[in-house]
Formats: C-alpha cells, sequence, structure tokens
C-alpha cells in the first residue's frame, strides 16, 4: 500500500493502481467514458480530468504516485468534466438522454446537471437488428472504443472497429455488412461495456444492460452460477417485475472476471418457451397424458416397490445429473443407497470425464484437477489438447488466448484447426484415437533431450524405470507412422513444453471419449510428471475442461455406482460405517451399475425401473438406438424434465423440472470451486426443483430423506467426507468461492494441489507404463472416413435450452464438417444435404465444406437429437470406465437424404 492525499484527505491505495481506480475506490464518484477495469486505459474522452501535484491529468492513465496530490472535486475540475461530456453528449439525438434511460453516460450526466436539452444531434446514422441478441443504434455511438477493445482484449474475436473519421466515427463489424453475418460470438462484453446503450441487449428497459446496469429501486439483482458449461462463471441475473430482464457476468466473478459467454448471458429464451413442462405426465393407453403430482408420485412409488419385489434393489438404478445441483445429486444418490438400498445410480461424467476422474486419481490421488486456473495467468507454455475452448467452455478460452497474446507458447494438439489451434506454434494433428501414442511420443523426446526434472522424479514420482522402457519404443519416427503427425512437429512440441519454465495442460473430451481414454489421461499426466511442474507451484499441472456445469459435482456427491460422497469406495467398510453411522441404515456394499450396463439390464430383463434425471439418454448416449430399446424394454422409466425430450417421450412418467435460474443449491465448475446458485425467480407451473422431486417420491415411499433443504444436505454431505467438511452454503455465501478438498471451515480450500505429497497410498506421482493400442472404430473400405463428434460455440449438450430461443438463430441447422477434397472424391455441395452412415445407424445433416477438418475425417456437433448424430456412434468404450469412444466412429458419406 501506499498514500496519497485525495482532496485534503489521506489515503492508502494499493500500489501500482491509476489515479482513476484510487479515488473510486474512496467512493468519489469520477465519470470515465472511454474506460473499463476489464482492460487497459486509453485516456482518451477527458471526463476523468483531476489535478494530480498541481497538473491537470487524465485520471485513468495516470498512476497514482506516493505522496501525490490530487484534487478531485474543485468547481474548476468539475466543469472541466462536464465541458467534455457536454461535447460529446451534444453530437447525440435527445433520445441519449431520454427520463427513464439508465445507461452510464445518462448517470454521468445527471451526476454533471447535464439536461436532456444538450443532446440535440441529428439522429441519422441508423441501426443494426439483424443479430438476435446484439443491436446496435449508430447516433448514440461517442467511438469511445470500449466494445472494440472489450472485443479484441478480454473476448480474442476482433470482431469490431471504429470506422469513418472525426464526429462520424461509429462502431462496426470488422467484416462489415450487418452484425449477424460477423465474427461476433455474441459474448455480450460490447454491451456491457458500451457507456450509452449505443450496443444494447433488445429488451424493455433502455440502458439495462449498459456497463453498470440496474437501478436499485427497481430492479433486483441475484448472484448464481452459469447452468451451462463447467467453466462456472459468476452471472448477476437481473429481474424486474419477477421476470428476467437481463443475466450480467460479475466483474468479481472468481472465473470470468466480468466476462461471458452467448450460453451464460443469453440464452434463456427457453426459460419461458410454450413448451416447458409445467405438469407431470403419466403414460396412459401409449400416451403421455397430464395429471396432478399426488397421481404422478403415487405411480412411481407403486412402480419402485413392485420393481424391488421383483428383482430386488439392484432391478432400480437411476441416471443423476450433471445439470443438477450438488445438493440434488446427494439426496438422489442418498435415495437410491438408503430408500431402494442400491448402489446403481451413475451420472453423465461416465459419458464424458470419468477417465479423468479414474486417471488423475490413478496418477495423483484425487479425482479432479490439480490446479487453480488463475495459476494458467502464470503459465509460459501451454499443452491444450483434445479440447476447443473457444467454442466449448469461452471464457477459458477467452483466458487462454490472452495468455497466449501476451507472449506464452502455444501448443494445441487435436485433429481439427479451430479455435485456439490458429495462434498456436505448433499444432499436433493426430489422427483419431491415437493419442496415447502421441503423449508418449512427447515423453520420448522430454527424455531422450533431458528435458525432465530429475530430482522430482527422485523425490516425488514412481515408476520412472518402466515408463523409460516402455518409452523407447515410442521414438518420433514411430510415433509419426502411428498418429500421422510429422516427427518434426512433435520434437518442436516437446522443446516447447520441455523448455518451458511454467508448463501447463488443458485438456477436454479429445483426450476422454476413446476406447483407451484412462490411458490418455494417464499418458499426458506422465508429461506434467516428467518436467515436476505438478505440486511444485512451476507450472499448471494437468487440467480437464468440464463439459457440463457440474459435472464435477455430480460425481463428488457420490452419484456414482462404485464411491459415496467424497469417493470413498462402497466395498470400504470403513467408508460404509462412516455413511450408516449419518444415514442410519446400512449402506449396500456391492458396486452399482454403470450407465451402459443399466442399458443392458434392461434390454436383458433385469432392470425394472430406471429414474433418469435431466439427462436426454436418448440423444446424448452412444449407439442411441439401443438406448431407445433399453427404456422401451423397462417397465417404469420415470423422467424429471425441462422439455419433452427424446429420453422424455419414451418415460412412463415425465415430472417438470426446475432449471438453474429457479433453484437453490451449489456447483462445483471445472477447477474444484463449490459456487452458489440462487433462484432468482420462480419455476413455471407446477415445476419443481430436482430437490424437491426427490424427496416428495421418498415421502411417497413413506421414506425420510432428512436434510429438509439445499443447505442441510451440503451440510451433511460435509459430515460424510473429510474432503468437503469445511463446506456449507454459510461459507459460501460469505467468501463466493471455496475449492475441495476443504477439510476445515476456516481455513480456505486447496485451489492448487498436491503441494506437500500426492494423495497416493505412497505420496509419490505413480508414472503410467501403458502401451499404446488402437481404437475400437477403423475404418475400412466400406466405411472409409472416421467422424469425431463434439460441441458447437452457440449451442449446449443436446440443445434441448439452446435451441429455444435466440440461438436457434446463430446455429441453425447441423453440419457437416467435410474436407474440400472429401466433398469432391464423395459429390458433396455446401449447404447440400448428406447422409452419414456408420456400421450402427445413419443420420442426415448439412454439408459445410472447410479445410477446419482434416482429408478422411468429418465432424458434426450432436446438439439437434433430430439430425440421428448418436445413432451414429458405436458402444466402444473406454476400457477402465465405460466412457463411449465418440471421437472415433467409421462413417462413409453419399450426397443427398435418401438411403445411405
Ligand atoms: Fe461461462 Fe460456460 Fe456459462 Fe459460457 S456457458 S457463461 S463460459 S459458464
Amino acid at each position: 500500500m501506499t498514500g496519497i492525499r485525495l482532496d485534503g484527505t489521506a489515503v492508502d491505495v494499493s500500489e501500482g493502481v491509476s489515479l482513476l481506480a484510487a479515488v473510486r475506490g474512496a467512493g468519489v464518484e469520477l465519470p470515465a467514458l472511454c474506460h473499463d477495469d476489464r482492460f487497459a486505459p486509453a485516456g482518451s474522452c477527458r471526463t476523468c480530468l483531476v489535478r494530480a501535484d498541481g497538473r491537470i491529468v487524465a485520471s485513468c492513465v495516470t498512476p497514482a504516485a506516493p505522496g501525490a496530490t490530487v484534487e478531485v472535486t474543485a468547481d474548476d475540475l468539475r466543469a472541466l468534466r462536464r465541458e467534455a461530456v457536454e461535447v460529446i453528449v451534444s453530437a447525440l439525438p435527445p433520445r441519449a438522454l431520454a427520463p427513464g434511460n439508465r445507461t452510464e453516460l445518462a448517470r454521468v450526466c445527471r451526476s454533471l446537471g447535464i439536461g436532456p436539452e444538450t443532446a440535440t444531434g441529428p439522429g441519422d446514422r441508423g441501426g443494426d437488428d439483424s443479430h438476435p441478441y446484439v443491436h446496435l443504434d449508430r447516433d448514440l455511438c461517442i467511438a469511445c472504443g470500449r466494445c472494440v477493445r472489450m472485443c479484441a482484449d478480454v473476448q480474442g474475436t476482433f470482431a469490431l472497429t471504429l470506422v469513418g473519421r472525426g464526429a462520424d466515427t461509429v462502431v462496426a463489424p470488422g467484416t462489415g455488412g450487418p452484425w449477424a453475418q460477423s465474427d461476433c460470438v455474441a459474448c455480450g462484453g460490447c454491451v456491457d461495456s458500451c457507456p450509452t446503450g449505443a450496443i444494447f441487449e433488445p429488451g424493455p428497459v433502455p440502458g439495462l444492460t449498459s456497463a453498470s446496469p440496474d437501478d436499485p429501486a427497481t430492479s433486483t439483482r441475484t448472484r448464481t452460477t452459469c447452468g451451462y458449461c463447467g467453466v462456472g462463471c459468476t452471472l448477476d441475473v437481473v429481474t424486474e417485475d419477477g421476470a428476467i430482464a437481463a443475466v450480467l457476468p460479475a466483474r468479481d466473478g472468481p472465473v470470468n472476471r466480468g466476462h461471458a459467454c452467448v450460453k451464460g448471458r443469453f440464452a434463456r429464451g427457453y426459460r419461458t418457451s410454450p413448451e416447458r413442462l409445467t405438469r407431470p405426465l403419466l403414460r396412459r393407453g401409449g400416451r403421455l397424458e397430464p395429471v396432478g403430482w399426488d397421481e404422478a408420485l403415487h405411480h412411481i412409488a407403486h412402480g419402485l416397490r413392485a420393481a424391488v419385489q421383483e428383482g430386488g434393489p439392484d432391478a432400480v438404478a437411476a441416471i443423476s445429473s450433471a445439470r443438477a445441483t450438488n445438493e440434488e445429486n446427494y439426496l438422489l444418490q442418498k435415495f437410491m443407497r438408503v430408500v431402494i438400498g442400491t448402489n446403481s445410480v451413475d451420472n453423465c461424467s461416465r459419458l464424458c470425464h470419468s477417465p479423468s476422474a479414474a486417471g488423475l486419481m490413478a496418477t495423483f490421488g484425487l479425482p479432479g484437477g490439480t490446479d487453480t486456473f488463475d495459476d494458467v495467468e502464470r503459465s509460459d507454455c501451454l499443452l491444450v489438447v483434445g479440447a476447443n475452448p473457444a467454442e466449448a467452455h469461452p471464457v477459458v478460452g477467452a483466458r487462454l488466448l490472452q495468455r497466449v497474446l501476451q507472449g506464452a507458447r502455444l501448443v494445441v494438439a487435436d485433429p481439427r484447426a479451430v479455435g485456439l489451434a490458429t495462434h498456436a506454434d505448433v499444432h499436433l494433428r493426430p489422427r483419431p484415437g491415437t493419442n496415447v501414442a502421441l503423449f508418449h511420443g512427447l515423453a520420448h523426446v522430454l527424455l531422450a533431450e533431458d528435458l525432465v526434472d530429475h530430482a522430482f522424479l527422485r523425490d516425488r514420482a514412481a515408476g520412472l524405470p518402466e515408463l523409460a522402457e516402455l518409452l523407447a519404443d515410442y521414438p518420433p519416427d514411430r510415433v509419426a507412422a502411428l498418429t500421422g503427425v510429422p516427427a518434426a512437429d512433435l520434437v518442436a512440441a516437446a522443446r516447447l513444453y520441455g523448455r518451458a519454465e511454467r508448463p501447463a495442460i488443458v485438456y477436454g473430451l479429445g483426450v476422454t471419449e476413446h476406447l483407451h481414454g484412462t490411458d490418455g489421461v494417464r499418458a499426458l499426466a506422465n508429461l506434467a510428471v516428467l518436467r515436476g511442474a505438478v505440486g511444485t507451484g512451476r507450472g499448471f499441472g494437468v487440467n480437464p475442461l468440464r463439459g457440463q456445469n457440474n459435472v464435477q459435482g455430480a460425481s463428488d456427491m457420490g452419484a456414482l455406482p462404485d464411491v459415496l460422497p467424497g469417493y470413498g469406495k462402497v466395498t470400504d467398510r470403513a467408508v460404509r460405517a462412516r455413511a450408516e453411522e449419518v444415514w442410519g441404515v446400512p449402506v449396500p456394499d456391492r458396486p452399482g451399475l454403470r450407465i451402459p450396463e443399466m442399458f443392458a439390464a434392461a434390454r436383458a430383463g433385469r432392470l425394472r425401473a430406471l429414474w433418469v434425471v435431466g439427462e436426454d439418454v436418448c440423444a446424448t448416449d452412444p449407439d442411441a438406438n439401443r438406448v431407445a430399446q433399453a427404456l422401451a424394454a423397462c417397465p417404469l422409466v420415470v423422467c424429471n424434465e425441462l422439455f419433452l425430450s427424446e429420453t422424455a417421450r419414451h418415460a412412463d412418467v415425465v415430472l417438470p423440472a426446475a432449471s438453474w435460474l429457479e433453484k437453490d443449491g451449489t456447483f462445483v465448475n471445472f477447477d474444484r470451486r463449490f459456487q452458489r446458485v440462487r433462484p432468482a425467480v420462480a419455476p413455471p407451473g407446477e415445476a419443481r426443483s430436482d430437490f424437491e422431486i426427490v424427496h416428495a417420491v421418498a415421502s411417497a415411499m413413506d421414506a425420510d430423506l432428512g436434510c429438509p433443504d439445499p443447505a442441510a444436505a451440503l451440510a451433511e454431505c460435509a459430515r460424510l467426507t473429510p474432503l468437503f467438511a469445511g463446506l456449507s452454503h454459510q461459507r459460501l455465501d460469505r467468501e463466493g468461492a471455496v475449492p475441495w478438498p476443504c477439510p476445515d471451515p476456516v481455513r480456505p480450500g486447496e485451489a492448487t494441489l498436491y503441494q506437500e505429497r500426492f494423495a497416493t497410498s505412497d505420496g509419490r506421482a505413480h508414472l503410467a507404463a501403458t502401451p499404446y493400442l488402437p481404437p475400437g472404430e477403423q475404418p475400412d473400405d466400406q466405411y472409409p472416413l472416421i467422424l469425431v463428434t463434439g460441441r458447437r460455440w452457440a449451442h449446449y449438450n443436446s440443445g434441448s435450452m439452446t435451441r429455444r430461443g435466440g440461438n436457434l438463430a446463430l446455429d441453425p441447422a447441423d453440419h457437416l464438417d467435410v474436407h474440400p477434397d472429401d466433398a469432391a472424391r464423395y459429390g458433396l455441395f455446401d449447404g447440400e444435404p448428406a447422409t452419414v452412415t456408420s456400421r450402427h445407424g445413419h443420420a442426415r445433416l448439412l454439408t459445410r465444406i472447410g479445410v477446419e477438418t482434416a482429408p478422411g475425417q468429418v465432424f458434426c456437433a450432436f446438439h439437434f437429437p433430430a439430425s440421428g448424430v448418436n445413432r451414429l456412434t458405436s458402444d466402444h468404450a473406454d476400457t477402465v470406465t465405460s466412457c463411449p469412444e465418440y471421437k472415433v466412429t467409421a462413417v462413409r458419406l453419399t450426397a443427398g437424404d435418401g438411403p445411405a
């Protein structure tokens, strides 16, 4: 801290801050129309003038020097600032300061006594309302450039520019033409930063979303956590008259820092969709009909009792949800174990990051990422593997790109040339299914060129001799033959990672969704261990990007068939005893069924009741035809859902559920932070939270699960496991975000793991010497191409939320990305239909020709269940965890939408 004198009063300020920050920090209002503390100051608008040591300066670009004497409120300074603002305002049309306008400019004018009569500009420049979420009123643009810098410096999209000269300067999409056809990815940063409302989110309240929105007199803000991806952005939901008026990124959000993406920021149209389920549905005579809650619950209770009577407790299974809160997951697994008496509860991490949990646990001892994402800010080399964060985790993608633009080196390993790959120093494009060989090739170079940390390997790792022996078989030339990655690129990448002082590994589903996904995670983790870049503070370890909002938390809460909350094994007597003490009943000791095993048991007639909470398994699980067969064969299928999804259509009872904007609890994000989720609005009609639904089903079975509210559920979970013992809603309300492990209520959680020892039985990191094995699916003459599936930026998962609302206009159809060579070979044309056929089914999509996808490979997402993408994927699955091999499916293509 340092001291300055502010209008005669001594104040302490942090070293290095600007005078603007110092003045505002002291609670003194000071306009700064070209400034936003999310990016570097420009000092161009002259509205923040102060006097420092006798000189008039722009406070945003002037550091608060120790001992400085600063004047802010003197009449002459106020007059100067007023003059600067008046000049700006005089060019604007009267509506810029219309009564009720809540923009930053309107507030500044009010504070300086500038009235609407000052705004006398002609207002003839027109607007652009081509985009569903971002509209432009050119007449209100003051060319402050905040939007342009937000887009470039924070979002990293560079979609905007200032065009024109002098007073005619105005913001425009860099591509020219309408906004909707620009490179804009609708993160909303320009909307939030624009001080005048020139760029705005269409809505009933002018200026509501501008810069420092909301008027406490009329708006209510609810602080919550985004319910889309696993980044866990902190959001403020602004409501007016009980309806959501805006969802704004919180400036003090620990991960997002005032940024968001098109999903969290805008995609809420689904909430009020007329297709939203508002009453329970019960199948009668083959049709789903609306019924009251009592009747639906009675039917479920009767069906569950009958299933247990006929087949025992293991004839019942539940699929919990990575979209649901921790408390809902906790309660559902407790219901299955305590009321039904089975461990057959699983969650959709089975389909995405179960290999991460297994692989990270085996190597390091805990099933989460090794570091806090904040550490990435210090990394000097990023290795981004099998992930496209620019689309799937946009806020993380933007922060990674910022780091690269600041000078960090970047290696991307991904078959496709998308997102960050265009900024990479080296882009490795392995053939899908060859990750393990690729990682061993990198490790081979690290060892061969002595780019390893000998002291770390000696003191803190195990398994080096076995790994070294294995790696002898993975020289660059052989790895090049296995993976298709040129040997020189492999060596260059290994040297970048190996010579960095603080290397970071960030990875995604391109590592896990393979036949040998767990081996992939372990082989990737080997690199960090060889470099001593984990548990030492000298790197950002190994960190998975989680897909759905609470995929980490669903597993943390024990919604898994082999572990209880906190990952204690159900086969461990001491672990069960601890749960039994809290729950007061015996806990079954035999691991339950995994999701694919549940479907197999249903098809075989052994599973007699399945409860699916918030997952559209018919759309998102592989080999969808056989999933549908399983649901058809199961005598009772219960489904909690927002909409009549494909899965709900197969159910016997459908229960209307609340969305993330309507419920209370917590999520755990990708870097293990517990964060609060709070209801901003009420669910529609008779919809209930999954927490209430699980309680209601338990009551219908004459059982009492205790923990009457989500806070009590987390408190009970904290009593079960040391990993979460220090967590509570009260603490999270106070502190915002707390990472696990958190064994102590008065000490911080561990953001960076393994600083003293690894959590393995011997305290060492375990290198894995697992050989490369080929993928389950191989192309042949009949199916000559490899299909990779993944995500698109505008959509989320099965698309049930993002297809209902403005995001559909941004990305209206399922596309198949095809390389021009393959398009020519198979007679496909851009925008025309193509039929994709695999050994398991077929799907129809629209062709999109481009070079992002390598020859011999095609790519599509799974956001439009109607196109049937998951009828294509096989039931091959990771040999350790049963995670499906989504990333490798052999297919053939035919033009048109006729039979393949
Ligand atoms: Fe943030 Fe992910 Fe939500 Fe986008 S979807 S706002 S990146 S948490």
